[in-house]
């Protein structure tokens, strides 16, 4: 790759946010904001719009493998390529061709030309095109055109003003740029299921912030844990995030008596209650959670319902109907599988064994009178860190 010619550009696709009508111009542009924010710690921030996709400057010395990386961890980019840029007539495109094919293309191979003309009054349709470089780059290289058996492909873009040409497509993650659908909350325990639902909940445009129940006196002890670790990874895909930490020594103090089967069922409540305020005060108008239908006893559709119940915001379950296999594969490809299998002290294994598993909301409603539990929660709010999470780590807010 080394004596390579130095690509020029990255071209940049983005699929579904072109159909989304007047939104459009707010989608590029946070897709083009976000993909600075993960461009610009090599360097590279130039980024122009051309005819429904984004044209990034390279310089000479870029790292493509690195370019690479932080583009396919950006949500709205469809697919993306390096590429050369020429002017937009035949002749550019056909001198860069001959000097740049042979270092991608190799006698034994066969291949085949896309052409794509965005720009009609270029003078040379696409088929025409197709026939013209494929004889380009056959007299380049040696090698042979087969549209059916080819092994290699080589791609020219005819846009306004512009030509590019490259030799490779790359799949980027799909979805939607991370905050055009909004602001959530991620309730995110360090377990294999909360960290993929939060990923999917930023998949489909949410910016997330993060709140964690720990079961520490002091939150310090929170910080070398995988939970920073999983939301570090997590901004990968969007940025810094919000962290709240809250203790849930209020709640088991309260609860010392034992509510036994209940008590599952009003933690959880508690932990939405208390997310509930936090998500409000940060403006966000959701919270998003790794829960799956039937998964475990606490998540029947019963249960489900009871712990809900009461809340203004709605609930995302992003996994609710995936299988624990299909949420574990997942989470192997994203990197936060390995994190999450590290040992931690969890808030839920504190917690009474068997839960009941078809809770009733008026049995639970006069528990919660009982113990008071609006007051468990304001005495809660009073204790709540909050902290900023980054790629290279967690700092106080
Ligand atoms: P996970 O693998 O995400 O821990 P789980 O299968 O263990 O999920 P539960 O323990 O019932 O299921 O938790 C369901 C959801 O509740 C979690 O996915 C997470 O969103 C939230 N949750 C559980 N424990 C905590 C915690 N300590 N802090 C914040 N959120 C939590
Ligand atoms: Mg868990």
């Amino acid at each position: 790759l080394h004596n390579m010619r130095a690509f020029d550009v990255a071209l940049i696709h983005y699929g579904e946010i072109s159909l989304k009508g007047h939104n459009r111009p707010l989608f590029e542009k946070r897709l083009a904001e976000n993909i600075l924010r993960a461009t610009s710690p090599l360097g590279l921030n130039r980024l122009r719009r051309s005819r429904g996709r984004l044209v990034l400057n390279l310089d000479s010395f870029t790292d493509i493998s690195r370019l690479a990386s932080a583009l396919k961890a950006v949500f709205g980019v469809s697919w993306f390529a390096v590429a050369y840029e020429v002017e937009q007539n035949l002749d550019s495109i056909t001198t860069r061709l001959m000097e740049v094919a042979p270092e991608f293309i190799s006698p034994s191979d066969q291949f085949r030309v896309l052409a794509k003309r965005a720009d009609k009054g270029f003078q040379t349709s696409s088929m025409a095109l197709n026939r013209i470089l494929g004889d380009v780059v056959q007299r380049a290289t040696g090698a042979k055109v087969s549209l059916k058996a080819f092994n290699k492909e080589v791609f020219v873009e005819v846009s306004a003003d512009k030509a590019f040409i490259f030799f490779e497509r790359v799949k980027g993650l799909g979805g939607l740029p991370v905050g055009t659908s909004g602001k959530a909350l991620a309730l995110l325990s360090g377990g294999i299921d909360s960290p993929v639902a939060a990923w999917l909940a930023m998949k489909r445009g949410c910016h997330l912030g993060y709140v964690h129940f720990h079961p520490f006196s002091d939150y310090r002890q929170v910080l070398g844990s995988k939970v920073i670790d999983l939301i570090s990874l997590l901004c990968r895909f969007s940025g810094p995030a919000r962290l709240y930490l809250v203790p849930s020594y209020v709640f088991q103090v309260s609860t010392a008596s034992g509510s036994g089967r209940h008590e599952l069922i009003l933690f959880r409540r508690f932990m939405f209650k208390v997310s509930e305020v936090l998500a409000q005060r940060d403006g966000a108008s959701a919270l998003v959670t790794g829960e799956s239908l039937a998964q475990v006893a606490s998540q029947t559709l019963q249960n489900l319902g009871v712990i809900q119940a009461g809340l203004r915001l709605p609930v995302l379950r992003p996994l609710l109907t995936y299988d624990k296999q299909e949420i574990v594969d997942l989470a192997k490809s994203l990197g936060t599988y390995e994190l999450s299998i590290r040992p931690y002290r969890d808030c839920c294994s504190i917690i009474a064994r068997h839960p009941e598993t078809r809770a009733k909301l008026d049995v639970i409603e006069r528990l919660e009178e009982d113990l008071d539990m609006n007051g468990i929660v304001d005495r809660t709010l009073r204790e709540v860190v909050t902290l900023e999470v980054s790629e290279e780590g967690v700092r106080e807010a």
